[in-house]
């Protein structure tokens, strides 16, 4: 193939997941040439984004999935989440966050990735300025001071050219470390085991429960009439143990985990483990090419903040392509404007995963002293007037400089 023969493109996405195929979704309108290769489509069934799994979405990301006009299309089997209930297994203390008290119809909605997938990938096929590759896998790439190139596999041996690589692989990311952008992973030595039960009292099926437990957290997100989906986040060790157990022995401890707030737990859905770490990379570009979603932070799902923070990412570095996109010497790859998307996003990266990882350990920390000032703190959250609200805004994704995708303009 000679460089004429090679496709060219203003942004090249790898990874059509959850994040890269939101980015896409973002830069619809944009006058840009964009490709995205994804190795498995939106409705494969071993897809690794949208899979069996529910996300719980922030407002933030609900405003932005609106603006973007992916909303219509999920809000129909989306269930909103009005209260938020956080709880410590045999302690006193407890903190209840509710939409009322924060002004609002919703704190968030939760979603089934695959219903989130089909509609992103519906939006992707039905513009005309996005080519999809898939299925189809980046494995090589290389860059000089014009453009960056990646080598696919999988739909025949071919390049494809273009101004910026944007990188949303997940967190094993080989891409980011093909271009020396270095990544630290720290195993949390846990599991998260996800699926679906059915409770015998759902009250109005608005509310969310996390709670933690001594041998980790649960989390239990409404999901429709009574049921819930649960992430169960246990030892590395147990994993495959818990896996194993029959559908009542497992049904058993999940109710000894979560207490009768939800009254008696019912059918099972099946079971799916997930390894839980922390990535982290060093740094979110280099030259022509940058990173987003969890090749550039993965997380504990214990807030539920993983896609959430990866579609701020996609909707800032949208936002600063947009801005520069009508000017005459716009290059997308252009170092200033990368830099500008680094610092926009720095201090969010920073505060959500000094948050979540320290809610991890947190939690983790054994005693009886230790244990009573965690009651004591929910306790004191649950009345000192402002606390909740700060965390509120936070989780919600409408803390700091907001993109415009999240205070509902288009780009
Ligand atoms: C149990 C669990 C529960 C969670 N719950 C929540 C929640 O409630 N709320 C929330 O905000 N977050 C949640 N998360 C986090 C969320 O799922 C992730 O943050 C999100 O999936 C990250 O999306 P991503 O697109 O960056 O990466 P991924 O989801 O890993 O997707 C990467 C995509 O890239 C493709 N790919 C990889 N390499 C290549 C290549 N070389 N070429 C082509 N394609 C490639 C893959 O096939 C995949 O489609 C949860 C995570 C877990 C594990």
């Amino acid at each position: 193939m000679t460089a004429a023969d090679v496709p060219s493109f203003d942004v090249l996405v790898a990874g059509g997941g959850m994040v890269g195929a939101s980015f896409a979704c973002a830069l619809a309108r944009l006058p840009l040439r964009v490709a995205v290769v994804e190795a498995f489509p939106f409705n494969h069934s071993v897809q690794p984004s949208f899979d069996e799994r529910t996300t719980a979405l922030s407002r933030g990301s609900q405003r932005i999935l609106s603006t973007l006009g992916i909303w219509e299309q999920v809000a129909g089997e989306a269930q909103a989440i009005r209260r938020i209930h956080v709880s410590e297994k045999s302690r006193f203390g407890s903190a209840v966050i509710t939409a009322r008290e924060q002004g609002l119809d919703a704190l968030g909605y939760v979603v089934a990735n695959r219903v989130l997938g089909a509609a992103l990938w519906d939006l992707m096929q039905a513009s005309p300025r996005i080519e999809l590759y898939s299925p189809a896998q980046a494995v090589e790439v290389s860059q000089n001071s014009q453009s960056i190139e990646v080598t696919l596999t999988g739909n025949g041996a071919q390049r494809l050219s273009g101004r910026l690589l944007v990188i949303a692989e997940g967190a094993r990311s080989g891409l980011r470390d093909a271009l020396g952008i270095d990544a630290t992973h720290k195993s949390y030595d846990q599991a998260a085991i996800v699926g679906t039960v059915e409770v015998s009292m759902p009250g109005d099926g608005s509310a969310a429960y996390e709670r933690f437990t001594a041998d980790g957290p649960l989390a239990l997100l409404p999901v429709g009439a009574s049921r819930y989906a649960f992430v169960l986040a246990r030892s590395a060790e147990q994993t495959e143990s818990l896996l194993a157990l029959d559908d009542r022995a497992f049904r058993d401890l999940l109710q000894q985990t979560a207490g009768f707030r939800l009254g008696r737990f019912g059918r099972l859905g099946k079971r799916a483990a997930y390894p839980l770490a922390l990535t982290q990379a060093d740094q979110v570009h280099t030259d022509r090419a940058v990173v987003i979603g969890n090749a550039a932070h993965g997380l504990h799902p214990v807030a539920g903040q993983g896609y959430n923070l990866g579609l701020r990412d996609a909707a800032t570095l949208a936002e600063v392509l947009a801005d520069g996109v009508h000017a005459s010497s716009f290059d997308a790859g252009a170092h200033k404007l990368l830099e500008n998307f680094a610092a926009w996003r720095s201090s969010d990266h920073r505060n959500v995963v000094a948050f979540t990882d320290g809610l991890v350990r947190l939690f983790d920390l054994p005693g009886t002293v230790t244990g009573m000032l965690r009651g004591a703190a929910l306790s004191a959250f649950d009345v000192v007037p402002g606390a909740k609200s700060e965390l509120a805004r936070h989780t919600m994704g409408l803390a700091g400089r907001l993109t415009r995708l999240a205070r509902g303009l288009p780009l």
